[in-house]
């Protein structure tokens, strides 16, 4: 068996049954929201679902009854099956006529579900193709989701093969995404991150439909997601976008403030050639130019990016010409890795490998580089005023957030005499330090 045909199997499907309020409906997104996110498929019927989730109303007795029946179908059809929602509340009476449920949660407990749903149908968590950052499958707060617009790929990087894995393009319709977002946001979400392989390309696949909500009418690309999702009034975020020229349009509602100021593209190299023969999308850009547009039209703007170093035949000239890329592009937050042989990718066969050796020194002094620079552009925001996202508090410390942070892979905020400030809440900070990667704060004083 190689390793295609085994990740091939990593794709758990869970089925799902809703009934009952809108409030139990919120529920259900959630954690279809962040099972998407994992990389679970959400089945259509029961036959070809691993397991199903019955959200379940226990509000009058013919409701009950219904949860009951619901319950009892997918035990019969699927066999296994994990019950919340109300009834979950009393799950004496549920077990009693079905013994065989595997858990029982109680309404609005989500990260029950998800914790019963990784028990139950482990996720399998793959580094090389998930979105959500790899600390596993520890929940997201609920003060921020991933929102997941579309599966799989239409670009053939020679390093990568997620496209066989993942299939080609499939975005979700910009109404299902747009009124997913909404629901999240009623539910208490203040940050949506926008995922997806290539969230540029989004729409692509499906030609740009129009659709409906909320009385105006969007199309079924970046451009419009991004007015949609900048509506909601909270912080959306958008992650693996490439440096087309359609992208402009989405920086100007960056400049306007509807969504966040933060690009994460992962540009992979600097090189011209080492970009050709990985095969990138947008590789004849001048992506230079591009940031330096981009910059101008929206100075705020934080640009996070990963590369690939020690790519096969990157010569020394080459890796220059990426360490000159990177001192012109400036970028805020940088991740790099060296290359390695995933099988079945082309990237294997395009030239020699560089030594091991060789990739670890360029590795450090490509990192020196960037976090000199990480350090310098944080050092230019220390005493700003900035608004922060509070994700939690260590001590008498309040941990957040700025806008040119993503929750888990960038740098965070530690806020002095931050205990009253509320986990989940958005607050005025002033920035007092910096170091490479992380700011110092104090509460902005109520002048007052
Ligand atoms: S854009 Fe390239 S690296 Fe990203 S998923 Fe598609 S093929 Fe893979």
């Amino acid at each position: 068996m190689n390793l295609k045909s085994t990740r091939k199997k990593r794709n758990p499907k869970v089925g799902f049954v809703s009934l009952g309020c809108p409030k139990a409906l919120v529920d259900s997104e959630r954690i279809l929201t962040r099972l998407r996110a994992e990389g679970y498929t959400v089945a259509p019927d029961y036959d070809s679902a691993d397991l199903v989730v019955v959200n379940t109303c226990g509000f009058i007795d013919s409701a009950i009854d219904e949860s009951l029946d619901a319950i009892g179908e997918a035990l019969e059809h699927n066999g296994k099956v994990v019950v919340t929602g109300c009834l979950g509340a009393n799950p004496q009476r549920i077990l009693e006529r079905h013994p065989k449920v595997l858990k029982v949660t109680g309404p609005h407990a989500y990260e029950d579900v998800l914790d019963a749903v990784h028990e139950h149908l482990p996720p399998k968590h793959d580094p090389f193709v998930d979105l959500v950052p790899p600390q596993g499958v520890r929940l997201t707060p609920r003060h921020y989701a991933y929102l997941k617009i579309s599966e799989g790929c239409n670009n053939t990087c020679s390093f990568c093969i997620i496209p066989d894995l993942r299939g080609k393009l499939a975005s979700r319709r910009i109404d299902e995404v747009l009124r997913e977002g909404e629901r999240l946001v009623r539910a208490g979400v203040r940050e949506l991150l926008v995922i997806s392989q290539d969230t540029s390309a989004y729409g692509a696949d499906l030609r740009y439909p129009r659709a409906e909500w909320n009385g105006s009418s969007y199309e079924t690309r970046f451009l419009d997601l991004a007015r949609g999702l900048g509506s909601l009034g909270v912080w959306v975020r958008m992650h693996y976008v490439y440096p087309y020229p359609h992208v402009d349009g989405v920086i100007e509602l960056m400049a306007d403030g509807r969504v966040l100021p933060y690009l994460d593209i992962p540009f992979q190299h600097g090189s011209p050639t080492v970009l050709k023969r990985m095969k990138r999308p947008a590789h004849a850009e001048n992506t230079l130019a591009r940031i330096a547009a981009w910059r101008r039209a929206c100075p705020q703007l934080v640009l996070r990016s990963t590369f690939i170093v020690g790519f096969p035949g990157e010569t020394e000239a080459e890796f220059q010409q990426l360490i000159d890329w990177l001192e012109e592009a400036q970028l805020d937050r940088v991740g790099a890795f060296k290359y390695s042989p995933v099988e079945g990718a082309r990237a294997n066969e395009v030239a020699p490998h560089v030594a091991p050796e060789i990739q670890e020194e360029r590795l450090a002094r490509f990192m020196q580089v960037a976090q000199r620079i990480s350090a310098a552009r944080l050092a230019q925001r220390v005493g700003q005023e900035e608004t922060v996202l509070v994700d939690g508090h260590e001590g008498n410390v309040a941990i957040a957030r700025t806008r040119g942070d993503a929750p888990e892979i960038d740098g965070v905020v530690r806020i002095k005499r931050g205990a009253s400030l509320p986990v989940g809440e958005f607050a005025r900070v002033t920035l007092t330090a910096a170091d490479d990667y992380d700011f110092e704060a104090v509460p902005k004083e109520n002048p007052s």
